[in-house]
């Protein structure tokens, strides 16, 4: 049995004075079953990847099928059925009718690809001086050094790397109460060295479950169009369901350039993301000089177990009501997590999809809250100053009633206890 859990570095985590991780056996739906045998309900679908549930069957058999077939091959030189067939299912449901798709591992690079593609985009048409992003404050996009440098670096959680990292335009989303122009004042003062413009549509989610709305976005697309500037919409944490739609964008009917998807794109069984963009994003590296090429390539590019996962995933989509289950749980929440509302210390209720968020008076005791939860059977991570529930679709009544009722009554007993 693995007892040394300190040779292992973890996430976000001090090294010391924090609770041991537990120790997770085994997967099934929407529940965790730990090592000592008690058993958790997973409120966040291990970082929002789990749409299906765990342990899926269709997933699972399309996995194992391509294991035996041919787990890995390099990317470089060779195609194969599973990521073809990925790409043309990607090509027929991502917004913005995308031509070509770049599969890589994870989310960060996912957007690091999209940097780089919008900044090649203008280089090969003999623009160098595009190499800046627009993004927005509350927003990310990921762990990497280009990543973090458009994920607010000023007040996010990277800010410690912030004199590190390359310099940005991060301004507050369009309607901010406070510069409602300064988008668009600053698309005007720096457009000619603007690469591109990335969003995380409707959801900014690890900047704290905030919520904007379809006209933020439709102002944003209008004023890229106006400028001829590449969106870059980034739906890693919004793709495949989560906010009521297969993608947040197509609420605000809005084209992106370049869009990013990962978390959810397997099902959450397999490491995988991608970066599709558009005909006028392709047509500008439809070149036979080499110094055109996209200048990018993961070693395991387009794993086949994980397209395979993906494509098994997508499919699932199709065959089980899955966006009638997101509408369910949406209207679960709202009825079930009102009460919160008038509780002391609790500052807003959040309810978009399958995603529900009590922000909290700044959130101290974080580590009482978890354990809490723990207690009670439930899986939750609440961060910044938000308790929020992002479940599989396919969690089951009792499960989502057990769910919101422990969120209500946790949030009561830590509004007792600290929350005035
Ligand atoms: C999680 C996330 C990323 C980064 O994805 P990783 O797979 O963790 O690298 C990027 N953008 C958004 C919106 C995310 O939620």
């Amino acid at each position: 049995m693995a007892d040394n859990v300190d040779r292992l570095w973890p996430p976000y985590t001090a090294l010391a004075g924090v609770p041991a991780p537990l120790i997770a056996e085994s997967t099934m739906g929407a529940r965790i079953r730990l090592a000592d045998g008690r058993e958790l309900i997973d409120g966040v679908s291990s970082w929002w990847t789990a749409c299906h549930g765990y342990n899926h069957p269709a997933i699972l058999s399309a996995v194992t099928d391509q294991l035996n077939r041919m787990p890995h091959i390099m990317f470089g030189g060779f195609s194969h059925d599973p990521a073809i067939e990925l790409a043309d299912r990607l090509c027929a449901i991502l917004p913005g009718a995308p031509s070509r798709v770049f599969l890589s591992d994870s989310g960060s690079v996912a957007v690091e690809i999209a940097m780089k593609m919008a900044v090649q985009y203008w280089r090969n048409s003999g623009n160098t001086d595009r190499t800046k992003f627009v993004s927005f404050k509350g927003g990310y996009h990921g762990d990497t050094m280009a990543t973090m440098s458009i994920s607010d670096p000023g007040d996010g959680m990277h800010k410690l790397f912030a004199d590190y990292l390359p310099n940005q335009i991060v301004v507050p989303l369009p309607h901010d109460a406070e510069k409602p122009t300064a988008f668009s004042d600053a698309l005007d003062q720096h457009k000619d060295h603007i690469a591109g413009v990335i969003i995380e549509p409707l959801l900014q989610a690890v900047g704290g479950m905030k919520i904007h709305d379809n006209e933020t976005l439709r102002d944003v697309a209008s004023k890229c169009a106006e400028q001829d500037i590449p969106l870059i919409i980034d739906e890693i944490a919004t793709g495949f369901g989560r906010t009521g739609t297969l993608f947040a964008c197509e609420q605000a009917g809005i084209a992106p350039d370049i869009i990013c998807v990962g978390k959810a794109l397997t099902g959450g069984v397999m490491s995988l993301a991608a970066t599709a963009a558009n005909a006028r994003i392709v047509e500008g590296f439809n070149s036979d000089d080499p110094d055109h090429a996209l200048m990018h390539g993961p070693t395991y590019m387009a794993n086949p177990l994980a397209c395979a996962a993906a494509n098994a995933s997508l499919a699932l989509f199709k065959t089980e009501p899955r966006l009638e289950q997101v509408a369910g749980i949406e209207k679960h929440f709202q009825g079930a997590l009102a009460s919160c509302r008038g509780l002391p210390g609790v500052m807003d209720l959040r309810i978009k999809g399958a995603m529900a968020a009590v922000q909290l008076k700044n959130l101290h005791e974080n580590d009482w809250l978890k354990r809490r939860f723990i207690e009670e059977g439930v899986w939750l991570r609440p961060f910044g100053d938000v308790v929020y529930a992002m479940p599989p679709f396919v969690i089951g009544k009792n499960d989502l009633t057990h769910l919101t009722s422990t969120m209500n009554k946790i949030v009561a007993e830590w509004s007792d206890r600290f929350g005035v």
